[in-house]
């Protein structure tokens, strides 16, 4: 049986914010999944709207798991609405995840072992935990599995993020990094499902693509990498029938790179999205124009490196949530933030100028982290990092929240996700604290509604942390 959520907890759960009294409440039937709710308000909150612009003070009305109405200016006759005070607070739409791999990282160990219905859940509530409202698996799924997962969400038989995957496709039995490959041949063994799709010439790569298509599948991830020599890379014939047939069949191709200098060929062939930077190095100014001209996006996944070499074990952002165990290993050794902050100032620099080139260009930058790829990138957490990372490499940030909203929609095709405008999904994340004076702020999550249901925030690290 599922209940209101939501209105139980405006109801009981903030007698010390409510500015007005509770009038009725009308339980929702079992059947309705969390795309319902009722209607409620957030007012006197600073609202981030997602596409660069703020209102200081204002109110929000949701009604049914959609924003109603969003308005600068004092709720009228608000005693007699159900209202949450967020008085000094800031609501921001909830962020988007662009590049992930679900399935693989559960609660204490990586691996194939854990890929099912089950890890999967558990995946996407941590995700909603840190306020995504959506994320991109970038063509490591089973697609029986992890369509089941998501017809069970919007079921509303779980609150978690909303999940988008790829097809994943390389020359045969290649792809991803080469623990990762053996790990997604163990699931696809195990499950009977293709995850990776072998290409051998540009032919069979584009009945490969129909392949995807006729699965009901609505994006693809394709392998340019030769993995330091371990791997065969993809050859422009092949990438080119690739995306062109994906353009006809309307389904978007991103690209795992390992070097900048494959970006012009692959922006040339109609490639939609980069889910690695690769902007040190060979990196210039006519790639930076010519990306943005192509109207590409780049997901820049700094985190990846640089959060690995962290200390993270000792942020109660990432400990609140994982047992003192598993937090262990990522705090031995490894250094504390602020000396890795102070390393290696040099290449800091050139990231810093590759970085603001991209930004001049007018690139769109796509929040992405890469989690769950490797061991200890958790999920949501590492989304925050990476936004502070932006912030420290020049971004202001407003525009490290865009990526992370309005262009993480727009780019996956989440049409009405992203921004907290009338007509979009009620996904909002209440902060305590400004994160336009502070990125950092993100972190100070109050509360988590995703379309317009409350993220049970303390029953999941209950049950996480016990
Ligand atoms: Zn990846």
């Amino acid at each position: 049986m599922k209940v209101n959520s939501t209105l139980l907890s405006v109801a009981f759960g903030l007698s010390g914010c409510l500015t007005g009294a509770i009038f009725s409440y009308t339980p929702l039937n079992a059947q309705v999944s969390d795309q319902v709710g009722d209607a409620f308000f957030i007012e006197n909150v600073r609202i981030i709207i997602g596409d660069g612009n703020v209102i200081e003070n204002g109110f929000l009305e949701i009604e049914n798991g959609l924003i109603e109405t969003v308005s600068a200016g004092a709720l009228e006759n608000a005693e007699a609405k159900i209202s949450i005070d967020g008085q000094g607070k800031t609501i921001m739409p909830a962020l988007i995840d662009g590049h992930s791999h679900l399935g693989y990282q559960g609660r204490s160990s990586w691996g194939s072992q854990n890929y099912g219905k089950q890890n999967l859940i558990d995946n996407l509530e941590q995700y909603a935990y840190y306020g995504f409202s959506a994320v991109f698996s970038a063509g490591s799924d089973a697609p029986n599995i992890i369509n089941s997962v998501e017809n069970a969400r919007q079921d509303g038989e779980f609150i978690g993020a909303q999940v988008l995957f790829a097809a994943g496709m390389a020359p045969p039995g290649q792809g991803p990094n080469d623990q990762f490959l053996s790990h997604a041949l163990a699931v696809e063994d195990e499950v009977s499902e293709t995850i990776l799709y072998g290409l051998e010439n540009p032919e069979q790569a584009r009945k490969q693509v129909r392949a995807a298509s006729a699965n009901g599948i609505k994006f693809i991830k394709i392998w340019v990498d030769d993995r330091g020599g371990s791997q065969r890379k993809l050859s422009p014939p092949i990438y080119e029938a690739v995306i062109e047939e994906a353009e006809n069949l309307g389904l978007k191709v991103f690209v795992h790179q390992q070097f900048a200098s494959d970006m012009p060929g692959l922006l040339s062939a109609g490639a939609h999205g980069f889910l690695h930077g690769r902007i040190g190095q060979d990196f210039d100014s006519d790639i930076a124009n010519q990306t943005s001209v192509s109207g590409a996006f780049i997901i820049p996944n700094w985190g990846l490196a640089e959060l690995r070499r962290e200390a993270i074990g000792e942020d109660s952002f990432l400990s609140d949530i994982f047992t003192n165990e598993v937090m262990q290993p990522l705090t031995a050794g490894n250094d504390s933030r602020q000396n890795a902050l102070r390393r290696d100032s040099v290449s800091e620099a050139e990231r810093v100028a590759s970085f603001l080139g991209l930004i001049d260009a007018g690139v769109d930058i796509v929040l992405g982290t890469d989690a769950g790829a490797v061991p200890d990138h958790p999920f949501g957490y590492t989304g925050h990092r990476e936004l502070e990372i932006y912030v420290r490499l020049g971004m202001t940030p407003m525009q490290a929240i865009v990526a992370g909203t309005n262009n993480a929609a727009r780019h996956l095709g989440l049409e009405f996700k992203g921004e907290l405008k009338p007509g979009f999904s009620a996904d909002i994340i209440l902060l305590e604290q400004n994160p336009l004076e502070d990125i950092r702020n993100t972190r100070s999550i109050e509360r988590v509604f995703l379309a317009g249901v409350e993220v049970d925030r303390s029953r999941l690290k209950d049950k996480w942390k016990p």
